[in-house]
């Protein structure tokens, strides 16, 4: 008999302009007792702005201002879970992550390692996680990863770039309200947004599509095009990207990515360029695989006048460049959704070769 797989989705959701404002009245119901804090994660962006003070602190709640100047690490995490049973004598009532998809996937790796023993290391893979995370929070401030709704957190370990996958993994409460995606810079609007446009891109071409995930895709592609090719009023395209952003996550939730992100993990694990801009760099040179998708994405780049870096992979190593190689090709998924059960015929060492020295 087959088996689907039975995910979770975010039980709780709010959107709209300026929903920020009901956070305090959404955390009440979950606090425990006074000396189990809400602890805010926040984008170090916002520190000294006026945002700071709208979040509803009671009690002994307490803000952590977190750099998205690297990705998340699994040490981070580490480090991160050992304060917080440091610094409180409880538990918290839970946690809440306020930015990008670095602080959210901070969020939710700290909210299942406050109640899993050992370290998050040990849980990057797929169901690992056994026991229930605190109760946790997601309010993206840029949007295109998908990170909000998804079912994993993507964390660098000592040995692996790998997501926590897991049904305890997935938000309790999101809450969407575009107006925090108003100071976003431009290229990094541009580089998030494609991280939802390709996610749409490979789940639609996918061998692994189905009519669930084809729903989800097809609709965040029509938001995408509507936001980087349309001429929307500003505060309609932030609303219309969140819900991109938030539609693109569960096209792949029931499917997989494919090449680009296969490849542009390996950019990330030995250069440490982030994800976002890495997808742009590798999806650029993938007109072979996905014809009218690069068609299109370089229709947006001119349109927003986006000018992507050059020679990042020029000055590699041969031992770099394998590496690359094999950490991309590791991810085996990626490539079956992407190219069938035969992809190692079309996805060859040489050929990924010949697409990074482009880069
Ligand atoms: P990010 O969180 O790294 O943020 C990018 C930059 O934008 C940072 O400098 C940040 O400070 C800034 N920023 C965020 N909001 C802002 C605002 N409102 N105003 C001004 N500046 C703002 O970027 P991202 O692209 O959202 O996330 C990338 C991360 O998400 C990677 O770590 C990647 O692995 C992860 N990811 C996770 C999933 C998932 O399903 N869990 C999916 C895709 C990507
Ligand atoms: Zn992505």
């Amino acid at each position: 008999m087959k088996k689907y797989r039975n995910f979770p989705m975010v039980p709780k959701v709010v959107f709209g302009q300026g929903s920020f404002d009901q956070l305090g009245e959404i955390l009440l119901t979950k606090r425990k007792h006074s000396d189990a804090p809400m602890i805010f994660l926040v984008d170090d962006v916002f520190e000294g702005t006026p945002l700071i003070d709208r979040i509803p602190l009671i009690f002994n709640d307490h803000v952590i201002f977190i750099s998205a100047e690297e990705e998340p690490k699994t040490v981070q995490v580490d480090a991160l879970v050992h304060k917080i049973k440091n610094d409180f004598n409880d538990l918290p009532s839970g946690i809440i992550g306020i930015g990008g998809g670095t602080v959210l996937d901070l969020a939710k790796a700290i909210s299942i390692m406050l109640t899993s023993k050992g370290h998050a290391s040990d849980y990057q893979g797929w169901d690992l996680v056994q026991t229930p995370s605190l109760y946790h929070v997601g309010i993206p401030t840029i949007s295109g990863t998908g990170a909000e709704v998804s079912r994993t957190t993507v964390l660098l370990g000592p040995d692996k770039k790998l997501g926590i996958n897991s049904d305890y993994t997935t938000f309790d409460q999101v809450l969407l309200d575009p107006d925090l995606t108003r100071g976003v810079p431009k290229n990094q609007w541009f580089y998030t947004g494609m991280d939802c446009f390709i996610h749409c891109v490979e789940s639609l071409t996918g061998t692994y599509l189905n009519a669930f995930s084809q729903s989800y895709g097809e609709k965040a592609m029509e938001l995408c095009k509507e936001v980087y090719l349309g001429d929307l009023m500003p505060c309609e395209a932030r609303d219309k990207l969140m819900m991109a952003s938030w539609h693109g996550g569960m096209s792949i939730a029931y499917s997989q990515v494919g090449v680009a992100h296969a490849m542009s993990y390996g950019l990330s694990y030995v250069l440490g360029v982030k994800h976002g801009i890495g997808n742009c760099l590798v999806f650029q040179h993938l007109e072979e695989f996905y014809p009218k998708g690069v068609e299109t994405f370089k229709q947006m780049m001119h349109k927003h006048d986006i000018k992507l870096p050059m020679g990042i992979c020029t000055e590699l190593s041969e031992t770099d460049l394998d590496t690359m190689i094999n950490v991309s090709l590791g991810m085996k998924p990626l490539w079956e959704n992407a190219l069938g059960k035969e992809w190692r015929n079309v996805a060859t060492p040489e050929k990924l070769k010949s697409i990074y020295s482009k880069i």
